[in-house]
């Protein structure tokens, strides 16, 4: 470096010799001392003058590494400040709640105060929270008012260096207001709109310390960082809530149309339990066996009469399960058994359309803990649908057998198949096939949803192969099997009620539909009783107390006095309280039957019922009549 002034270049080179520039630099200094002092320059005075020059720089050096480190200091509480109140804020859909924490978190790190305001749909500015640092006396005062409820501070974003008796009276809505806010004067303050897309829910207010520095950007950067995460998380809220309503509403609707199907379901099995009796009469009537056809147009209504029930049966069910109102036993029972009883109940329909039905059943008994009526519902429902789907001339093939844990039944057709785009669908509710089998063959789409449904409750599997269109296909269920194959519990299963001659009983029937009355009472009459009967149940409890019946069936909803209501009163009156009573239900679930049997009755039948069930409960009854009744 090359300098004219030898003083000055004394004081350089003495730096360099301090910055440790070696003995060059102090060669330089002694040099330039020389000259100094050759040229007469006051060289002791100029040498404090640059050294004191050096000071200087040295210090304001310090002060600039000072302010950084205080600045990545205060970057890093930020940062840690936002990280906290995000965790805070994404913790939960309470959005009010997460706001109210976060507004504790920001005191006293960056505010003594911070108010919380929100907008509410008609305008009008509520105060959430206020967080105060200290708990001093103005703290306290200061808790109790909604101090920053105006509209335009909510809506508005700033920082303010000083809260001014000016900017008091600006935002006070009146003088009272003024004065309270006028007790923060002097603090400096900051406001953070929280704003989604435009909407402004609300504002955060910090108010710092009064011996506080004031805000400044950065810190109303800060402020609008976080109040932009609080807006995300109110928004994130108000859609869950609506998604939430919205399900809420689903589900109601959904259950409403479940009761819609159960009553309905209900209601239409009263009608049919008479068409489906009289065709079974008209059958067995000499007049009517004489025409074949009129035999084939009778058979063609009690066909389809069977079909309208199963379908009304399916409605039922489904509501049912889907309420979760169905409940199933859990008894051991024989997988063969019911396998055998399913295939004789498609026997004929698989005959006339000219189908061969093979079947291998398991070596031993295949048991599993269960319903019997409902795995048999599961079984009937895949044969059905294999008869069904089957062109005539083809092949029917069920097999039942163990495999590891499990019973494993399979039915396979050579039908018309499945699309592999419908495979994964087949087991949701009113799920069908293509349109054209819509127009002849009957059927909801319930059937499988139901069998999958209750599968399911037997803690089992079922699904469906088929390697397309025209191939067949294949069903499988999977279900547990019983620990330990119990005799005891074989001997139980599917344990059907023989019928037999039970005598002539005098029997009271007690039925509103005077259609079914007279279809049972023929019926019952034709089994060999002497029927008396009521609609109504005030007038077959006068009936019971004048004729002592020797059994009572009665049906259970009914005007007036009901079934329940019936039978409580008889079991209630000495000399009636013996008779066997059998209950009439049009719902049939689990828990109807319970409540007929708590209620008092002794069986429980459900509609539409036909007449060698009644007769094996009629049988049932009257042999082992329970004592003391
Ligand atoms: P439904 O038979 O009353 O329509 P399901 O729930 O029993 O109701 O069956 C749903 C659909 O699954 C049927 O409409 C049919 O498209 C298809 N499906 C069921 N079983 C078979 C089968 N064995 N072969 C071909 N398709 C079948």
């Amino acid at each position: 470096m090359i300098v004219n002034n030898p003083a000055a270049e004394f004081g350089a080179a003495m730096r360099d010799y301090l910055d440790g520039k070696g003995d060059d630099a102090l060669h330089r200094a002694s040099e330039a001392a020389r000259r100094a002092l050759a040229e007469g320059t006051p060289l002791v005075e100029r040498v404090e003058q640059e050294l004191i020059a050096a000071r200087r720089l040295i210090e304001e050096e310090r002060r600039r590494y000072q302010i950084l480190d205080q600045a990545k200091t205060q970057a890093a509480r930020r940062f840690e400040f936002l990280a906290e109140a995000s965790n805070v804020l994404v913790s939960s859909f309470d959005a009010p709640a997460s706001l109210i924490a976060v507004a504790r978190l920001a005191v006293p790190r960056f505010a003594e105060w911070c108010f919380v305001n929100l907008l509410e749909d008609d305008g009008y500015v509520h105060q959430l929270e206020v967080a105060h640092a200290y708990d001093n006396e103005l703290a306290r005062h200061l808790r109790k008012y909604s101090l920053f409820r105006s509209k335009a501070i909510v809506e508005s974003a700033g920082v303010t260096a000083q809260i001014t008796p000016e900017w008091c009276d600006a935002i006070a809505e009146n003088e009272q207001h003024a004065e309270l806010l006028r007790n923060l004067c002097g603090h400096s303050a900051m406001v953070a709109p929280l704003r989604i897309r435009e909407r402004v829910l609300g504002s955060i207010t910090l108010v710092a310390a009064a011996s506080a520095p004031p805000y400044s950007t950065s810190d109303l950067a800060l402020a609008e960082d976080l109040a932009k995460r609080c807006a995300l998380a109110l928004e994130n809220s108000r859609l869950y809530r609506e998604v939430i309503a919205e399900r809420d509403r689903a589900e109601r609707a959904s259950r409403g149309k479940d009761e819609f199907l159960a009553i309905l379901s209900h209601e239409l099995r009263n009608p049919l339990m008479p068409v489906i009796g009289w065709t079974r009469l008209l059958l067995n009537h000499s007049l009517i066996a004489q025409d074949p056809v009129l035999v084939e147009g009778v058979r063609s209504m009690e066909r389809n009469a069977r079909i309208l029930g199963r379908l009304v049966g399916d409605c039922l069910d489904l509501a049912r399960i889907s309420e979760g109102r169905i409940q199933m036993e859990r008894r051991p029972v024989d997988l063969n058994q019911i396998m055998v009883a399913s295939i004789d109940a498609v026997g004929a329909t698989a005959k006339e359309k000219s189908l061969t039905i093979e079947y291998d059943l398991a070596p031993d008994a295949l048991l599993v803990l269960g319903d019997a009526m409902r795995l048999e519902q599961v079984i009937m429902n895949l044969l059905v649908n294999a008869v069904k789907y089957t062109d005539s001339g083809g092949k029917v093939r069920v097999s039942c057998r163990q495999y590891d844990l499990t019973a494993e039944v399979e039915v396979t057709d050579t039908g018309i198949g499945i699309h592999p785009a419908f495979l994964e669908h087949i087991f949701e509710p009113f799920r069908r096939g293509s349109g054209s089998w819509l127009t002849h063959q009957s059927g909801l789409g319930l059937g499988l949803a139901i069998a999958r449904r209750i599968v399911e409750m037997h803690g089992g599997k079922i699904w469906a192969e088929s390697k397309g269109v025209d191939q067949g296909s294949t069903f499988r269920v999977r279900l547990p099997m019983a620990a330990l194959a119990s005799n005891e519990g074989a001997r139980e299963l599917g344990h059907t009620l023989e019928q037999g001659d039970v005598g002539h009983l005098k029997i009271l029937l007690i039925e509103d539909s005077e259609d079914i009355v007279f279809l049972l009472r023929i019926e019952l009459e034709t089994m060999g009783h002497s029927v008396i009967t009521a609609t109504d149940g005030s007038t077959g409890l006068a009936l019971a107390k004048s004729n002592r019946p020797d059994l009572i069936i009665s049906d259970i909803k009914m005007p007036g006095l009901n079934g329940y209501e019936l039978i409580r009163e008889i079991r209630g009156i000495p000399e009636l309280r013996g008779i066997p009573a059998i209950a009439l239900t049009g719902f049939g679930a689990k828990a109807d039957f319970d409540r007929a049997m708590a209620a008092g009755f002794d069986a429980c039948i459900s509609k539409p019922a036909e007449p060698h069930d009644i007769s094996a409960l009629i049988k049932k009854l009257t042999e082992h009549q329970p004592e003391g009744k």
